[in-house]
């Protein structure tokens, strides 16, 4: 399933596999002045591939290496021989060689599913894109994962953020995301100044600020409390259960890859140097 919007002059694309006649787990890919920002998941790779013709592309820009973001890097490579795909260094294993580098869940070859390979470029922290109109800053965003990127536009105020910053806030964690990065990285992207804020998932926001400063808050808060009574003594069990609330319907769906008790432990292990509890 695919939905276009537009936003000034950035077009966004809304992803997502149709399961039972709805679009399930949808993800985000933003076309501006020949630029892509990611490419969603492989089920929908020819409805973008399709949505795209006609409209020139000189770069792809990865945000990270999941697979719901480079689904359509391999197709559209294959009809556009003179397309960049640019991404971090550490994504570019990752998308030559998706099945061998990155081993999906159940539940992620269920929504999204194996991307085709794809050949990459890397881009360097704070390394400017240009388009014909436009120039993106890259901005290196470790913490989802450890090749995520976030792209900024000074002169519009655009910020695309994959999915460091998507809304909401968490309750649950994948085993391999680092929060304490998550939030240094968003401590980062919170001191630009941004008039549009274009997330891989979830909606458009203008004048960010005060999300991402209220999520930082949020974040910050709930580590404090974790640290506080893991130094207590209390054990990781004990904590999800004082902190966390009931269980999350995404646990089940993940089967425990998404939950409570890898947040509270990315907090824990991921602590930043200075706290001497030993975990
Ligand atoms: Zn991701």
């Amino acid at each position: 399933m695919l939905k276009a919007s537009k936003y000034e002059t950035v077009t966004r694309f809304d992803l997502a596999r149709t399961i039972a006649g709805r679009g399930r787990y949808w993800t985000t890919a933003y076309s501006i002045d020949g630029l892509l920002v990611d490419t969603g998941c492989a089920y929908t790779a020819n409805e973008l591939v399709g949505a795209l013709d006609g409209v020139p592309l000189t770069y792809v820009v990865n945000t990270h290496s999941h697979e719901d973001h480079i689904g359509a890097n391999g197709p559209l490579q294959q009809e556009r021989s003179n397309l960049d795909i640019l991404a971090h260094p550490l994504a570019l294993p990752i998308l030559a060689r998706p099945r061998e580098r990155q081993p999906l869940h159940l539940y992620r070859r269920l929504y999204w599913g194996w991307p085709e390979p794809s050949s990459g470029k890397s881009v360097t922290h704070h390394e400017t894109i240009e388009s014909e109109h436009y120039r993106f800053r890259v901005i290196y965003t470790p913490g989802h994962s450890p090749d995520h990127l976030c792209l900024y536009e000074p002169d519009r105020g655009w910020l695309f953020t994959g999915d460091l910053f998507v809304g909401g806030q968490e309750r649950a964690l994948r085993a391999d995301y680092d929060i304490w990065q998550i939030i240094d990285s968003l401590k980062h992207i919170a001191r630009l100044s941004v008039n549009w804020l274009f997330p891989g998932s979830a909606r458009v926001r203008e004048n960010p600020k005060e999300d991402l400063n209220s999520k930082i808050s949020y974040l910050e808060e709930f580590g404090g409390s974790v640290l506080k009574l893991y130094e207590k003594g209390r054990g990781v069990k004990s904590i999800v259960r004082a902190l966390c609330g009931k269980p999350l319907p995404v646990e089940l769906i993940t089967l425990g890859h998404f939950s409570r008790r890898n947040l509270v432990l990315s907090f824990i292990r991921n602590r930043p140097e200075g706290d001497e509890t030993s975990c």
